[in-house]
């Protein structure tokens, strides 16, 4: 079985390690590395300080076939990633004509004589480095070849070292795409012992487990295996998983939803009290969802569920707003209110406060609404606040999942 490559990360920024900026690279970075086959066995971040910096360029270069850095390359005094790397490796700058070249209209637009000098450090090249042209900012990528692998410098915006970290891994990440298969529903535990009884103790596929609160991910690695089996061996693991997996191929609950509905050529809506609009957010991240998603009503106060949506007075005052029928009336509601055919609604206590021991913190109502009629569902979760409003986020786009796909 070939070993999966390491790989390490560095985010370099004092305001990353003050606590000023939070590091989202690192994070992108690892799950990118994780989906192209890499082991990734280090990430840490470094004040903008060549010195440091360059000591552990130097480790990780000797111990990684790829180390990814991000941050520092940018034209002010502060950006000393090139340097430190041009060290660790022991390999001179040598400045690119055609970069200089590029910058020139932003350098006639400084007035400070020195300026003009700080922009151009940016076409300061590592000796034998593959320059990654920029799509957005003015920084260069650039991808140096190492004893072990590579050493590759990307910029600190994300959105300037997104497009820049793709290119790198089309090239050099594994050929064959992990099957990613996600699931709600189902504990990490069991979706785990689902894989692993599929696949037994062969040692030609890697296999790895994320979990988020409703949402766990089954990934399945080529180490061997090659692209056939590893696909035959991923409908063998979403058979096991059954009704609980929803995409195979690493979409979101909220993509799937929005696919779904399309393909159907239906629209949808929702109506939330304790979810507060994340059932619409999360639906509304996923582009061209207004072409299948109408809108939602978020409903907090008995008042707005009375206004907005319909439910009877009488019906919050002899059963309460947490109760299967103001659930129901509320998927009505949203369904009538926007034309929709199939409604989503929530209505529950998210705590940490308002439970009885009739109705609980974690307790949530659905109503479910389809061409077919109304269903409702009670679940009670658990965690604090958060944790319940995510659950039952999910859990309420699952139910919109399912109607979906039971209406041929
Ligand atoms: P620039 O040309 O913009 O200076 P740069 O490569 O020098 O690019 P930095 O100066 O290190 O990058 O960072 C610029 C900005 O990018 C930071 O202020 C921050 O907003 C964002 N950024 C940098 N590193 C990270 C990171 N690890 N995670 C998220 N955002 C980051
Ligand atoms: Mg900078």
């Amino acid at each position: 079985m070939p070993a999966k490559p390491f790989a390490a990360i560095v985010t370099v920024g004092t305001e990353l390690v003050t606590g000023q900026r939070l590091d989202t690279n690192g994070a992108e970075i690892a799950s990118a590395l994780l989906v192209a086959g890499f082991a990734v066995v280090e990430m840490l971040s470094v004040a903008d300080d060549a010195a440091r910096l360059a000591l552990h360029l130097k480790r990780l270069t000797d111990e990684c076939a790829v180390v990814i850095v991000t941050g520092g390359l940018g034209p002010t005094h502060d950006d000393i990633t090139r340097d430190a790397a041009s060290h660790a490796l022991r390999k001179p700058l040598l400045r690119d004509a055609s970069i200089e070249c590029a910058l020139a209209g932003i350098i006639s637009r400084h007035r400070h004589p020195d300026a003009a000098e700080q922009v151009l450090t940016q076409a300061d090249i590592i000796e034998g480095a593959t320059v990654i042209a920029p799509t957005t900012g003015t920084a260069p990528g650039q991808i140096i070849p190492t004893a072990t692998g590579y050493l590759v410098l990307l910029p600190g915006p994300p959105s300037e070292m997104r497009p820049m970290l793709a290119d790198f891994l089309n090239a050099h990440g594994s050929a064959t795409p992990p099957v990613r298969l996600r699931s709600s529903g189902v504990s990490e535990s069991d979706a785990q012992l689902a894989a692993q009884r599929v696949l037994g103790d062969r040692a030609d596929v890697g296999l790895t487990v994320l979990a988020a609160p409703a949402d766990v991910e089954v990934v399945l690695f080529d180490e061997g295996a090659g692209a056939t089996e590893l696909t035959r061996l991923g409908e063998l693991v979403r058979e096991a998983l059954g009704d609980a997996c929803y995409s195979s191929d690493g979409s979101s609950m909220a993509e799937t939803v929005i696919r779904l509905a399309r393909e159907r050529g239906v629209r949808i809506a929702c109506a939330e009290s304790c979810t507060g609009g994340k059932i619409a957010a999360a639906l509304t991240d996923v582009p061209g969802s207004s072409e299948v998603f109408l809108g939602g009503v978020v409903s907090y106060s008995n008042e707005m569920k009375v206004a907005s949506l319909g439910v009877m007075k009488g019906s919050i005052a002899q059963h309460g707003a947490v109760s299967e029928e103001v659930a129901r009336a509320m998927a009505i509601g949203a369904a009538g209110v926007t034309g929709s055919a199939f409604a989503v609604s929530t209505t529950g206590i998210a705590g940490p406060t308002g439970g009885t021991p009739e109705k609980p913190v974690g307790l949530v109502w659905f109503g479910i609404r389809t061409p077919s009629g109304v269903m409702c569902e009670r679940r009670e979760f658990f965690g604090d606040r958060d944790g319940v409003r995510t659950r039952a986020t999910m859990y309420a786009l699952n139910l919109l999942r399912q109607a979906l796909l039971d209406d041929k």
